[in-house]
């Protein structure tokens, strides 16, 4: 018998509209015995089919859309097919100058709880949900198969594998391990992943488009480099000529990171400084330290809707010890990351600040995730990284 999660009366607009999610509340009926990562057949209340789900009795999100066609078959060649027509898209991406991209972007790519990330020969794949975690061999083997791909790894330890009822599973998957240090090329610059311990897959691929149009904004500036990580900006500032270059991370090992990069690229970055950049931003505030160029990218400060208006607070305070940090004339390069915070809520924050700091500002640029990070029409939720280019 095959599985079927039958939906509540109402429920099937939002699957009708090819939203991947279906929410335990949504849920009617499960008939048949699906374990976890089972492929279900989603129907409406009266039983019209509408098509096939990866099931999870864990998470809120119960069932996560594989197809919204009842004919097409959910098997390894499906699977396949998928990562397949997905990497394909990333033609352009890798055809700009790089050779590291993000290769599959789950829901947005038609693969739910699969990211893999290619880092030169290297795919660093991370499977966060049942469903994918379901199809691991058939995902390996696509990605080894990959032309100039030589290994596969995983990093299967997003905290968000817990709300799946999964394990943190981290380590080689396919292929013979590295034993050098991994070193991707970006357009002049390289840059060091840490695939094994860094942040994410080991690199922020998503901002390459705010690391070009940096580029175009640092030559002759002092920058201060707020949230550094490995020091991408600020390698990039040092290669576009800035005059100096200050980075804040309080992580020890990302600022370690951020020197091999210097060194790597033969570059001078100037100044790191381990600290918290709250308590620093003040620092150097009451120090009335000046700078050109702020770049301000912290980590996603607001992880749900709840915590929305906590979070604006502290962009707001960011953004404002940023903007009395400026030079006349001088540009705030400012993000974030959280996906609740729409990019409309995030420029009133930054209006807010700029008032308060009374600086005059105006918006001369908007940033967003690239191509290789997609968002898909019906899946609004995968868009999550914005950025304003504010001159005072
Ligand atoms: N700009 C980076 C990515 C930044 S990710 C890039 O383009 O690669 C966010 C960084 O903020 C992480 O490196 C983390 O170590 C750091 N961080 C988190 N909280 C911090 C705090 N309170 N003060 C300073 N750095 C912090």
């Amino acid at each position: 018998m095959i599985p079927t999660l039958r939906l509540r009366e109402g429920r099937e607009r939002s699957v009708e509209r090819r939203h991947p999610w279906i929410f335990s509340g949504a849920v009617d009926t499960l008939t048949g015995d699906p374990v976890p990562g089972d492929t279900v057949l989603v129907a409406t209340h009266d039983g019209r089919p509408l098509g096939w789900a990866a099931y999870s009795p864990v998470s809120q999100i119960r069932a996560r859309m594989w197809t919204f066609d009842p004919d097409e078959a959910v098997d390894d060649a499906f699977v396949a097919g998928r990562i397949a027509t997905s990497v394909a898209r990333r033609r352009t991406t890798l055809d700009s100058g790089t050779d590291a991209a993000r290769l599959v972007f789950s829901e947005a790519d038609g693969v739910p709880g699969l990211i893999a990330d290619r880092y030169g020969d290297t795919i660093v794949c991370q499977l966060t949900t049942v469903g994918a975690d379901r199809w691991r061999n058939v995902i390996a083997d696509a990605l080894a198969a990959l032309p100039g791909i030589g290994r596969v790894v995983e990093r299967s330890d997003a905290d968000v594998r817990e709300r799946e009822g999964l394990e943190p599973r981290v380590g080689p998957m396919r292929g013979e391990q590295p034993h050098e240090e991994l070193v991707i090329h970006e357009d002049t610059n390289r840059f060091v992943v840490d695939a094994a311990t860094g942040h994410k897959t080991g690199f922020y691929l998503d901002q390459r488009d705010a690391r070009r149009r940096l580029v175009t904004l640092a030559g002759g500036r002092g920058v201060l480099n707020v949230f550094a990580y490995s020091g991408a900006f600020s390698i990039v500032s040092a290669r576009a000529g800035a005059a100096t270059i200050t980075s804040i991370d309080s992580s020890g090992p990302a600022l370690a990171l951020a020197r091999r990069n210097a060194e790597v690229n033969d570059l001078d970055i100037g100044e790191l400084v381990e600290a918290d950049a709250f308590s620093e931003l003040r620092r150097l505030r009451d120090r009335a330290r000046q700078y050109d160029l702020i770049v301000l990218d912290p980590p996603k400060l607001a992880a749900n809707e709840r915590q929305l208006p906590k979070a604006s607070r502290a962009y707001k305070d960011l953004n404002l010890l940023a903007l009395k940090l400026l030079a006349p004339g001088g540009i705030l390069v400012t993000f974030s990351c959280s996906g609740a915070m729409s990019m409309d809520l995030f420029q009133k924050v930054v209006a807010g600040a700029a008032l308060d700091a009374r600086r005059d500002a105006r918006i001369i640029g908007r940033l967003h995730q690239p191509a290789d990070h997609p968002v898909l029409l019906s899946f609004p939720e995968a868009e999550y990284l914005k950025g304003l280019i504010v001159e005072v």
